[in-house]
């Protein structure tokens, strides 16, 4: 799916105050035909069941502020609150994203600054944040606790409803000039604020340029046309007046969809949005919509550019995307959505499929496009498809090669079996229970929402079954397809090729046209202003120092902690021979495959290899059949297979470890043999043979690793600064960090060598030979009243094997000092440090892993967030690699923030600390511990955890730690490792501030 704009504020918090509310109306029920009570100020309109996921859909509507409620009711006890307003910004000042920072800094009944915050350290919940997309904002949250929920509950619905909207914040969270030494009028002039310098890391991710470039361009004169996040250079433009204005008519209940999922009855729901929020306000004569786009009558063609900050020797050469993309329909047809989809899934589902074996093969260009595939949540659906890595030059060859694809397709159609295959996988994926990533009831809930925004029917888009039945009749007929390809690419005028370059001259330009802009405003200020500018500094910077009182918020509190971690139960059997674990969980039709070996000792260059062997495992051909017959293959019975080492370090010594290599794949129940035959097939006869494949496959991995540094940068910095401490620490460096992108990088380009293909071929056969001759057991996840069946069937296709006894895989020692600078393509820096701590059983692993909350509560996130103007910043205790971690990210900082993690350990020495931080903080890890995820998920999570020795006992035991964990164990570790220890330093910035800073007396590494 493309990446669409939708701004994701990742926010972190936790406490509890009484529930209040006695139930004074239950009087005031109604209820609908299906018998479920409601709230008599809320109309029902109607109920949907959805067999394939077990819950029923409730519409009902507020009678006099016409507020949509939509109630998911299931048997889940996760519940999930979302309120959405419809947002259609007519500028790309950020009003939308600067409203929803805005909103959350305090209201009328909880006047604090910081009420999101405070709350996530007052609070179990299992998912907080805000969201800001292209056409809504949505407040989402939640709990497995239902006192919390109400908490929660309580302070969203005043936050978004009655919020202070302070001048100061709207400063704060949106934008001001401030100068660069805040009391000093002879400094110059510099741009401040949240959402201003969040947009500028946000936008320095080509990707993000790229969706927003297309968008301009497709969507000419909608709110798609305009970035909903905020362009830094016209975020300043934004006045206070124009944020009040867009709240007052946008943030009213005549314009809010509420949605609600769980086992909370929905009388209780709406009986506190009546009280607490609908019977203060009338109905608003506003409708806020959005109208179809004007159609353009010829295709259009476009270049724009990106910034590119070269790295060593790179050229900008090869540096170019190219996408093509057509407007479709709106996304309010299901009917029409679905076919849009179908052909999306047509021509893009796998490397088999036409649209995507061109991109992938071709040499315009080094892989397919993050942008491929049907967007479909603006009002109107778009569809893209791509390459990067490629030349400024190829941009109509490029064009030429995709109008080549869709007429082949348009005049020779598609095999009906590979219709069968696309319409088997929405099937899958619709019956899928998620939940690892986001809460499951949310993800449906967002999945209804596009739909609802747009003022259609949610319970259409959540029960595809009867969709899917259509389509299976439709394609019957050879011509659909054809006509599909024809009405919606070949003959559709409204379509845009867009070429986006690099320069790198741009950011530089950007940099001296906030200057001079700067300069004007500074040259025309008097003394008056400037001494304005100085005051409101300093009022500023009052504010962000002033203690609220916590007390004022609700909280949940140790007592509400459950006493038990939650681990699923798995049964022992024995097959062909070999153990088998069985997990009987609630998988709604579908089944989980599990192949796990013990993982043998490999060589040097084997363990480098390690993870593209296993990314390319799955993607090649076995026995007689090549690559592309294996993809229909997977295609047709399965939701994917995927093969990756798990490699832990023991409990009580991080020097040591155990591995095992996983080899999975999911199917839907009827497919239970098939899937087990896919699976052996693929470990018994694939074959190492298709070069040409292998050297795509990792030209593919390379540039997806390239673009990962601007979305997941503090991770690498982290794992970079930790990666002397111990043999997994220097493991995840070396598959996974900064080293794994240079490793990468050699690789391909040394595949330009046929003979050093051949040889990553070998060695990749040859890791293979050993991987699938050592002992081996069994894993499988299935719904109760089916293991009988499942298993007989598996054994059918497992047989026993002969099993070679071989050495363990064992990792080097590691203990070496990191100092290091990498050099990025990046507008935003990342700063970590690292201190060498202790494992899971060692007696201050808990306390190691409080005080990681313990600061980011009470110093990092002021220090570095507020002041210091970064997305984000912390500290974390990882056991697993007995690593003590600090971190920034998308931070405009570098040498400061260093500063800011060593001050936060004098800030915990020498200060005495309150009794409720303790409380919070251990919450978080609670929380954190308890987090649900999809019932595969778990059953997989625990079965890890077992294998590597997490016993229920030790992880009973390590909670119980936690929750014990007192305010002088933290000073007493932190004096232990972090005072006396040695700081291991990993900062990722761009070779313009190498310049301009120094290398801060690190060692300096070009990435
Ligand atoms: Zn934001």
């Amino acid at each position: 799916m493309p990446q669409s704009n939708t701004g994701s504020d990742t926010i972190n918090a936790s406490t509890a105050v009484e529930s209040v509310n006695a139930t004074i109306a239950e009087k005031q029920a109604s209820a609908s035909p299906a018998g479920i009570k409601h709230h008599a100020a809320f109309n029902w309109i109607q109920s949907d069941h959805i067999e394939s996921l077990n819950l029923t859909l409730h519409k009902y509507q507020h009678i006099k502020t016409a507020a949509l409620h939509y109630h998911l009711e299931a048997e889940n006890a996760e519940n999930v609150f979302l309120v959405a307003f419809r947002t259609v910004p007519t500028d790309s000042t950020g009003v939308a994203h600067i409203l929803e920072h805005t909103a959350l800094c305090g209201s009328k009944k909880y006047p604090v600054r910081d009420p999101f915050f405070m709350m996530i350290r007052r609070s179990l919940n299992t998912f907080m944040n805000a969201f800001t997309s292209s056409d809504w904002t949505a407040y989402p949250f939640a709990s497995q606790n239902k006192k919390d929920f109400n908490n929660l509950l309580d302070v969203y619905l005043d936050a978004v409803f009655f919020t202070r909207l302070d001048e100061l914040d709207f400063l704060q969270e949106g934008h001001r000039i401030e100068f660069k030494e805040a009391a000093n009028p002879d400094s110059e002039l510099e741009y401040k604020g949240v959402v201003f310098n969040e947009m500028k890391g946000a936008m320095s991710s080509p990707v993000s340029v790229l969706w927003q470039e297309v968008s301009k361009y497709l969507y000419p004169t909608t709110t798609y046309h305009y970035n909903s996040g905020g362009e830094p250079e016209d975020i300043p433009a934004l006045t206070y007046q124009q944020l009040k204005a867009f709240h007052h008519t946008h943030y009213h209940p005549s314009n809010a969809i509420f949605m609600t999922f769980g086992d909370i009855p929905v009388f209780e729901h709406q009986e506190k949005f009546e009280q607490q929020v609908l019977l203060q306000f009338d109905r608003l004569n506003e409708t806020i919509t959005v109208a179809p786009e004007k159609r353009y009558l010829a295709p259009l063609a476009v270049e724009e550019a990106y910034a590119y900050d070269a790295v060593g020797d790179d050229t900008t050469e090869d540096k170019s995307h190219h996408v093509m993309s057509w407007l479709l329909g709106p996304c309010t047809s299901l009917d029409e959505m679905m076919r849009a989809n179908l052909l999306s899934q047509v021509l893009l589902d796998n490397s088999s499929s036409p649209l995507r074996q061109a991109l992938e093969k071709t040499d315009l260009g080094a892989a397919p496009s993050p942008l491929c595939g049907l967007e479909d949540s603006n009002f109107e659906m778009c569809f893209l498809c791509g390459i990067e890595g490629s030349k400024v030059e190829s941009a109509k060859a490029f064009e030429q090669l995709v109008m080549k694809v869709l007429n082949d397709v348009a005049t020779k159609g598609i095999a009906e079996e590979k219709l069968e295959a696309v319409l088997h996988q929405l099937e899958l994926s619709q019956r899928e229970v998620g939940g690892d990533s986001y809460p499951f009831g949310l993800q449906l809930i967002l999945q209804g929402l596009t739909a609802a925004i747009h003022r259609s029917d949610p319970a259409a888009l959540l029960n595809l079954d009867p969709v899917i039945e259509t389509l299976r009749k439709d394609i019957k007929n050879p011509e659909f397809i054809k006509n599909l390809v024809r009405d919606l690419l070949i003959d559709n005028q409204h379509r845009v090729r867009l070429t986006l370059r690099p320069d790198e001259r741009l950011s530089q330009r950007k940099e001296a046209a906030e200057k001079a802009r700067l300069a004007t405003i500074k040259a025309a200020l008097t003394d008056k202003d400037k001494q304005n500018l100085v005051d409101r500094a300093a009022a500023l910077a009052l504010r962000q120092t002033q203690q609220d009182d916590p007390g004022l918020l609700p909280k949940v509190g140790l007592d509400d902690v459950p006493a038990e971690l939650k681990i699923p139960q798995s049964l022992e059997q024995k097959i062909t021979g070999s153990t088998a674990t069985v997990f009987q969980q609630g998988t709604n039709g579908l089944v989980y495959h599990e192949i796990v070996s013990e993982l043998p000792q490999l060589s040097e260059t084997e363990t480098s290899l390690l993870p593209y062997y296993s990314s390319c495992l799955t993607e090649l051909g076995c026995g007689e059949k090549d690559y592309l017959q294996m993809q229909e293959w997977q295609s047709s019975v399965s939701g994917g297979i995927h093969a990756s080492p798990s490699i832990r370090a023991h409990t009580d010594n991080a020097q040591l470890s155990r591995a095992y290599y996983f080899f999975s794949g999911k199917a839907l129940q009827r497919n239970n043999t098939k899937l087990a035959a896919l699976m052996s097939t693929t470990l018994n006869q694939v074959r190492f043979d298709e070069n040409a494949r292998i050297a795509e496959l990792i030209t593919q991995m390379r540039t997806q690793r390239e673009r990962s540094v601007t979305g997941s940068g503090h991770t690498l910095a982290m794992t970079a600064a930790a990666s002397g401490l111990s043999p997994i620490a220097a493991l995840n460096h070396q598959f996974g960090g900064l080293v794994a992108i240079k490793t990468l990088k050699a690789l391909d380009d040394s595949h330009s060598d046929a003979k050093n293909l051949s040889a990553t071929a070998k060695h990749f056969s040859d890791i293979h030979e050993k991987i699938t001759h050592a002992p081996r057991s069994y894993m499988l996840v299935l719904e109760a009243d089916k293991q009988k069946n499942t298993l007989a069937e598996f054994e059918t296709v497992w047989t026993p094997q002969s099993e070679k006894s071989a050495s363990a895989f064992v990792l080097p020692e590691a203990n070496v000092q990191i100092k290091q600078m990498w050099i990025a393509n990046t507008q935003v820096n990342f700063c970590a440090t690292a201190y060498a701590t202790v494992t899971m059983e060692h007696k201050d692993a808990a306390a190691l892993s409080v005080l990681g909350g313990f600061l980011r509560n009470g110093f990092l996130h002021t220090a570095i967030r507020e002041q210091g103007g970064a997305y984000g910043g912390g500290a974390t205790h990882d056991a697993n690699i007995a690593a003590f971690k600090f971190y920034s990210y998308r931070d405009p900082r570098l040498s400061e923030t260093l500063t800011d993690f060593n001050q936060s350990i004098e800030w915990m020495l020498n200060n005495s600390h309150e009794k409720r931080q303790l409380e919070e903080a251990i919450l978080g890890v609670i929380g954190g511990m308890d987090k649900p995820g999809s019932p595969a998920g778990e059953a997989r999570t625990a079965y890890h955890n077992a294998l590597h020795q997490r016993t229920r006992e030790k992880l009973q035991d390590y909670r119980q730690r936690i929750l014990a964990v007192t305010l002088p164990d933290l000073k007493y570790v932190t004096e232990k490792y972090l005072k006396q220890g040695d700081a291991n330093t990993a900062v990722i910035t761009s070779s313009a501030t190498l310049e301009t800073v120094g290398d801060l007396g690190l060692e300096v590494i070009q990435l």
